[in-house]
């Protein structure tokens, strides 16, 4: 018999979301009639913008065509996307990047999942806590975590930073050596976002102790504030020790279409086993050729028409109205005294469970009272027990029907 890769069973219980969707199943099955709405899973709902749907109608047209018709493309992105968010994302910004430092892909999910695998099995890896998810478990399954702990709710190898009410949900530096430090900025599941001159607290860090951060900024587009960061890049010396992730899932809708892109400067190096320096961009585009073919020529058409002025104007839209629905949420919670944080440059909303109730029961507390689906702090890790997320990304009427079913609920 094959041997399976140990490391896979040191995963922990059922993926968060799949606990949720047992507990939903269950009460649908107990109560037929219950209206629920789901406020839990990060996943948009509005329709593409219409210069992303027309780019694509066009690329397929243009497929039908044996002059015009593609096959394989490059893995790393055509060039016409790769151009457009240099120019558009960065150059706008005054940030300098060369093509062969941008990696369009499928999503962010893969890339942040798939980025550790050309680090060292030893690398010490630090993240925050509460966590998306696929950081943590990426790196159990290459066997980096070390033994999980049922006290703790925390793997031994593992670096946790909490992100809590005390610090306002800003980390504080690691108070031991890590390789690796993924940032998620603007927060999944908090919501918080770092100024920049916290966000240089890391690079200097960085740069001070040889280590490389993983930006993750799948939601970038909803920043609002005019001192928040956009890129790592706007802090000086970010191109020598960031990766920056960024995805087209919350900014255009494309959670189904899927497109992300990932930037690893050639200014981020590592070591290989006998101390010589490594430029990761080589390690990545190695990486990025071998295990993947690219995305479609008419998904990366779709992404190019987000950059036109149609599109933009259509993805502002987009944005505003999440947004929206965030301070309808903020809003309709604080007015119950609820404490909430999140949801000014971010579409999720985190607040704290109201009567010292923990996550999961104030999860099942709204789910049999309200028939909201929530999603329960703890599932992100140790420091968001008396937490719970909800996400802007439900539709206005929704939002505001299930803001009018809190307020009736004796808290
Ligand atoms: N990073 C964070 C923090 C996310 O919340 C998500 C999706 O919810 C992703 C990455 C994945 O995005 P994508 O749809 O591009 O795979």
């Amino acid at each position: 018999m094959a041997k399976i890769n140990q490391n896979f069973l040191n995963l922990q219980g059922s993926y968060l979301f799949s606990e949720i969707a047992k507990r939903r199943t269950k009460f649908i099955q107990d109560n037929p009639n219950a209206q629920i709405i789901s406020l839990g899973i990060g996943d948009v709902t509005r329709a593409l913008p219409e210069a992303v749907t027309k780019a694509m109608h066009a690329a397929v047209d243009e497929l039908a065509t044996v002059s015009a018709f593609r096959g394989y493309g490059p893995e790393q992105g055509y060039d016409f996307l790769v151009n457009a968010i240099i120019e558009h994302d960065y150059k706008a910004r005054g940030i300098e990047l060369a093509s062969n430092e941008v990696f369009v892909s499928d999503g962010s999910k893969c890339d942040v999942g798939n980025i550790q695998e050309i680090f060292s099995q030893d690398a010490v890896i630090a993240v925050q806590d509460p966590v998306y998810p696929v950081y943590v478990d990426t790196n159990v399954m290459a066997g980096r975590s070390g033994a999980f702990s049922k006290e703790t709710n925390r793997y031994e190898n593992i670096v946790y930073l909490p992100c809590n009410a005390e610090n306002n949900f800003k980390p504080s530096l690691p108070d031991r050596k890590v390789d690796l430090i993924y940032l998620c900025y603007p927060n999944n599941p908090t919501g918080m976002t770092l100024t920049k001159d916290e966000l240089k607290v890391w690079v200097d860090y960085a740069k001070a102790n040889d280590a490389i951060i993983l930006f993750d900024s799948a939601y970038e587009a909803y920043i609002q504030e005019e001192d928040v960061p956009r890129s790592i890049y706007e802090i000086e010396g970010a191109k020598d020790v960031a990766i920056e992730f960024r995805s087209l899932s919350k900014t255009a809708g494309f959670t189904g279409v899927r497109c992300a892109y990932t930037i690893v400067p050639r200014g981020v190096k590592a070591k290989d086993e006998n101390g010589n320096e490594v430029t990761v961009a080589d390690l990545w585009n190695r990486r990025h050729t071998t295990k993947f073919n690219g995305v479609s020529y008419v998904t990366q058409r779709g992404a190019e028409a987000i950059y036109s002025a149609e599109g933009k104007a259509q993805i502002a839209t987009l944005v505003d109205y999440y947004m929206s629905n965030a301070a309808i949420i903020r809003d309709g919670l604080k007015s119950l005294s609820l404490t909430v944080y999140g949801g000014v440059n971010a579409p999720y909303i985190w607040l704290q469970t109201p009567n010292g109730l923990d996550s999961w029961a104030f999860f099942d507390k709204l789910l049999s009272e309200a028939n909201i689906v929530g999603t329960p702090g703890v599932g992100f890790g140790q420091s968001g027990q008396g937490y719970f997320r909800l996400t802007a990304f439900g539709s206005r009427e929704n939002t505001e029907k299930a803001v009018e079913r809190i307020t009736k609920l004796s808290l």
